[in-house]
């Protein structure tokens, strides 16, 4: 087995099958609860607003700013070798105050990140099959 196809991928599992499925169409979904309407990251099978139980599968827009980020230059695990550098990003989504995800910016010079700055999502295919979400830098 050689160090690339050793990355570590998502298993779909305790619910977040929808969530994967929809990476693999290139659409961003969250829960959503049917209580108080907030969206909610990580999946979970309770709102962790209001604590409800009741929720649907939403599309976003894939739209938010950067609201952190940091350049990963050393390898945290074998496979990473030929990936660093690399941005690991939050990015807060524009459906919500405080809704935030965790991703990778792609293709974009470490000059030109900044705090706020607009994203987009994007899909890459991971080798095992399933697409990932990573995020964009979109033109001010
Ligand atoms: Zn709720």
């Amino acid at each position: 087995m050689n160090k690339v196809s050793a990355f570590p991928y998502p298993i779909p599992e305790y619910g977040t099958e929808p969530y994967w499925q929809a990476c693999n169409e290139e659409r961003l979904v969250m829960q959503r609860c049917d209580s108080c309407n907030k969206f909610r990251w990580h999946p979970a099978p309770l709102c962790t607003h209001c604590g409800a139980d009741g929720f649907s599968w939403q599309a976003l827009s894939g739209r938010g700013k950067i609201f952190t980020w940091t350049v990963v230059t050393h390898p945290v695990h074998p496979a990473a070798f030929e990936k660093v550098p690399y941005v690991v990003v939050e990015v807060e989504l524009e459906e919500q105050a405080g809704l935030r995800m965790l991703s990778n910016l792609v293709d974009a010079d470490d000059d030109d990140i900044t705090f706020d700055a607009k994203v987009m999502v994007a899909y890459v295919q991971h080798s095992n099959e399933q697409k990932l979400p990573v995020f964009r830098l979109l033109a001010s």
